[in-house]
């Protein structure tokens, strides 16, 4: 008998214990064993370790590899820095990966959405460098590299030639920061150079925020700096039916985790109303990454048989089931 893969379980703040109990109800359907490791980040590590982020949290993930991540809560203007930026540079989880698309029984003004965000995750505005000139005046430095945007530019190209994607679109800004938007653009150019099988083009931000909202069905693949590619990839999620919907993986050389595109959601907290199936399509990722594709299969067309029933509907799409009673439905059909 193999011995079952080890991960580490974070359940996180705000409605993430609940959309992560959820995520494990389904992954156990599906009779894959994964021993999870229970580990803190976030306000209950604040309050029991007095560090949103404690060192055994970390080690569990880089022991393991592997990792299913509720979201977790960062305070606006002060307090602590974010744990997810810390998280993914700690691990050197460089990739963000974000499919995009349009399920069936949700009612949008879009259809057949198929695009995937590439975001790069450990540099870029999100490095933490800000300082006060002279009161009144502050900085935040963005730190742009060639080998951190050659690095996502390759891991953007290759998965598009293992996943049968055909065009990468790099977003950019370059025309304003022509530096270090020029650097992310030039790398992305220079990669596609050894990719000739797929496609690539650029595109301004703003305009590509319009395209998008005009008509989503024109992009396959985005390639983004870490700042546009957190801001697009909630516009991508409205295009399919919100955040709700929306599942991620942050990817390195050792290891992954993953978690759902959006945040803590304070305000539906606590109900056991929050809509769990982007965490629980994260979780079928999670599956493709251990290499049980066919669960992970089963997962995805155990969602799109319950969205497209229609029966059992979360309440950000319109229905009036909780979140334990969507994870039930999607876990019955997962074992059937
Ligand atoms: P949010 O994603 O938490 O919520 C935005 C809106 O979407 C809210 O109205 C919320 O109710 C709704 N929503 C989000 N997820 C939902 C779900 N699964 N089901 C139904 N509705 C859902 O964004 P926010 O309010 O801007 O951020 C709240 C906190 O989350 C902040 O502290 C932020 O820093 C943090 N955050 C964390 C992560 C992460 O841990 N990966 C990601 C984004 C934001």
């Amino acid at each position: 008998m193999t011995a079952a893969r080890k991960g580490t379980l974070i359940a996180g703040d705000g409605i993430g214990p609940e959309v992560v109990s959820a995520a494990v109800r389904v992954l156990e359907a599906t009779g894959i064993v994964i021993d999870w490791d229970a580990q803190m980040a976030g306000a209950m590590a604040i309050a029991k370790e007095g560090t949103p982020l404690p060192e055994k949290t970390l080690e569990s993930i880089r022991t393991h590899g592997l990792a299913l991540k509720g979201p977790t809560t960062t305070p606006v203007g002060g307090g602590h820095t974010s744990i997810n930026v810390a998280l993914r540079k700690a691990l050197d989880l460089y990739a963000n990966v974000r499919p995009i698309k349009s399920l069936p029984g949700v009612k949008t003004r879009y259809e057949n959405v198929d695009l995937v965000v590439i975001r790069e995750n450990t540099e870029d505005l999100y490095s933490g460098l800000e300082h006060v000139v002279v009161p009144g005046v502050v900085e935040s430095i963005k730190v742009i590299t060639e080998k951190a945007s050659t690095r996502i530019a390759k891991f953007a190209f290759a998965y598009a030639r293992a996943n049968g994607r055909k065009r990468v679109t790099a977003v950019h800004k370059a025309n304003i920061m022509k530096l270090s938007d020029g650097l992310f653009l030039d790398c992305c150019a220079k990669v596609a150079k050894d990719f000739p099988d797929i496609k690539y083009d650029d595109i301004i931000v703003d305009n590509c925020c319009m395209q998008l909202v005009l008509d989503p069905t024109r992009f396959d693949m985005l390639l983004l700096e870490n700042l546009y590619g957190d801001i697009v990839s909630d516009l991508c999620a409205g295009l399919i039916g919100g955040l709700g919907l929306a599942p991620g993986a942050n990817v390195g050389e050792k290891g992954a985790t993953f978690e759902a595109v959006h945040g803590s959601a304070p305000d539906i907290a606590g109900k056991n109303i929050a809509n769990p199936i982007a965490l629980i399509l994260s979780a079928a990722m999670l599956l493709d990454y251990i290499g049980e594709n066919a669960a992970g299969n089963r997962v995805r067309e155990a969602v799109l048989s319950v969205l497209k029933d229609g029966k059992v509907m979360p309440r950000d799409l319109g229905g009036t089931a909780s979140t334990t009673a969507v994870a039930e439905a999607i876990a019955e059909r997962v074992a059937s």
